[in-house]
């Protein structure tokens, strides 16, 4: 393919709205030529449509699609999209179920097209200098505190609380997008105490216990009702002392106390590089280990009923 790639953004949300336009916008890879969402919300002087299906219906030429929806829709407009032949990005997480996922990856491989199930804290700043820095450890214990407020920052979302939503799981499944990119086996659920809203699918609060196959322990903790400082934290316990990253990522320090810079112009533009390295070679990149693990936490968790979360 030469040339820009022809982009359309389908789901015309916040994340679509803060992270991915500004991102195209910026890349000489993409060309945002189409927008997809019900609310008949535009951007300027690019063409809206309210389905896929329109688009698709369209004179428009499109090569490739970023699907920001909310994980309940996500299989049923990717699908569609694959079926048309064009490249897909997913937001994360890729689907609502690992079924879904791999479906969606199966088609793409079918129709020769490019699936890139992305995981934008994968492109935190910290993210690579700490995978680099543990590939040379032994790791001893893992822990992760990821306690935001929910009402901050997802106001009026009520998908985040219905099934397929993910609760507290949509903002912890970054943390696990980056240790399952970090270190060096995969985990295994030992156990997950998940805590319900008696008026929601999805949990609001849990602590999940993990392992990987040389029995190093990775301990989470979830809470969507946290006030005042906010964490999205990880602490690797290695023999050359602690590694820590903060702030989702975007912060590593090391043992000694140095704070590597920056090497990236940020997630979203990083993510929407590999993106068109991912057309450009005609490959995919599929990796659904942070969605293995959420589904086996709600697989071999308890699930306890708390109290009605009203926002
Ligand atoms: P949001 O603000 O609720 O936006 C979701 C958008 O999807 C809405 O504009 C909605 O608009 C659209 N939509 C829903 N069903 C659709 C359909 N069938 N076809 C086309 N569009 C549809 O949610 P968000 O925060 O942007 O999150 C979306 C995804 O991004 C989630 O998976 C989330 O985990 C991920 N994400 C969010 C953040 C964040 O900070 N918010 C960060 C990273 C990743 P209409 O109802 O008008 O169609």
């Amino acid at each position: 393919m030469s040339g820009a790639i022809r982009l359309a953004v389908i789901g015309l949300g916040k994340i679509a709205r803060d992270q991915h336009l500004p991102a195209i916008a910026s890349s000489d890879a993409f060309e945002l030529v189409a927008t997809v969402s019900r609310d008949g919300a535009r951007s300027d002087g690019i063409p809206h449509f309210e389905e896929v299906g329109d688009l698709a219906e369209s004179n428009i030429g499109v090569d490739a699609v970023s699907v920001c929806t909310p994980p309940q829709v996500r299989r049923a407009v990717a699908q569609a999209a694959l079926a048309r032949g064009w490249h897909v990005l997913l937001e994360k997480p890729p689907a609502a179920t690992l079924g879904e996922a791999e479906a969606l990856r199966d088609l793409a491989c079918a129709r020769e097209t490019t699936l890139f199930a992305s995981w934008h804290s994968r492109h935190a700043a910290g993210v690579a200098p700490a995978r680099a820095w543990l590939a040379d450890r032994e790791i001893r214990s893992v822990r992760i505190a990821w306690r935001e407020d929910v009402r901050v920052w997802h106001p009026g979302q009520a998908w985040i609380w219905q099934p397929g939503g993910f609760g507290v799981f949509d903002p912890g499944i970054n943390a696990l997008s980056i240790i399952t990119h970090i270190l060096p086996r995969p985990l295994f659920v030992t156990a997950a105490d998940l805590e319900v809203p008696e008026n929601c699918a999805a949990p609001i609060a849990g602590t999940v216990s993990m392992c990987d196959s040389a029995g190093v322990n990775v301990a989470m903790e979830l809470d969507f009702l946290q006030q005042g400082p906010q964490s999205w934290d990880i602490a690797i316990e290695t023999d050359a002392g602690t590694l820590r990253l903060a702030k989702g990522g975007a912060e590593v320090s090391f043992p000694d106390g140095r704070q590597p810079p920056a090497e990236n112009d940020g997630e979203y533009p990083a993510l929407y590089a590999h993106y068109a390295e991912l057309i450009r070679a005609g490959e995919s990149d599929v990796d659904l280990a942070p969605l293995r693990i959420v589904a086996d936490a709600f697989l071999k968790g308890r699930h306890r009923q708390v109290a009605a979360f009203i926002e």
